[in-house]
């Protein structure tokens, strides 16, 4: 029995990572051609980079990766690059971690909220609909508009809880 590409919302630890990569390339292709965005190399390679793993990247590693390759550019671009693919949907800033993932595309409308592990640092995405309808509700009721709403959820996967 070949083991589960996913863990829940995760993805098991052997799953085909490089599958994760193309697809998430692929995607942002798509979203870029659909919406008349240009996906340039800088963008393309920051959001490449994101997605090393499933860990949230932070601006500054970015940054360090990028000063070693022959894409290195001045810090500016790179957070230029971040706002661009913020605004496409294609990455999600974790602010509890002040740090960014890879929209994984499961979220269909509205804000997702965040499972963050703190066995393996991997974030995964749910779609927060419901939860985004009844943090509008509580609001209203306690008469506060809201500009943003952020869930971010720290605990255990499905991998990391078996190992503890
Ligand atoms: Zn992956
Ligand atoms: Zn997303
Ligand atoms: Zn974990």
């Amino acid at each position: 029995m070949p083991e589960p590409m996913q863990n829940g919302a995760f993805p098991a630890p052997s799953h085909d990572h490089d599958r994760c990569v193309r697809q998430a390339v692929a995607h942002a292709e798509q979203v870029c051609a659909d919406r008349d965005l240009r996906l340039t190399p800088i963008r393309r390679r920051v959001l490449e980079l994101i997605w090393t793993n499933h860990q949230p990247s932070k601006a500054y590693d970015l940054l360090e990766a990028i000063r070693g390759e022959p894409f290195s550019t001045a810090p500016p671009t790179v957070y230029r690059a971040l706002d661009f693919l913020l605004d496409a949907g294609l990455i999600h800033r974790i602010e509890s971690l002040n740090a960014y993932v890879g929209c994984d595309a499961r979220h269909v409308a509205g804000s997702p909220m965040f499972l963050i592990c703190r066995g393996c640092d991997r974030v995964a995405e749910l779609p927060g609909t419901g939860v985004g309808k009844a943090i509008g509700r509580a609001a209203k009721r306690a008469g506060f508009a809201v500009d943003q709403e952020t869930v971010e959820i720290s605990g255990l996967c499905g991998g990391c809880a078996d190992d503890a």
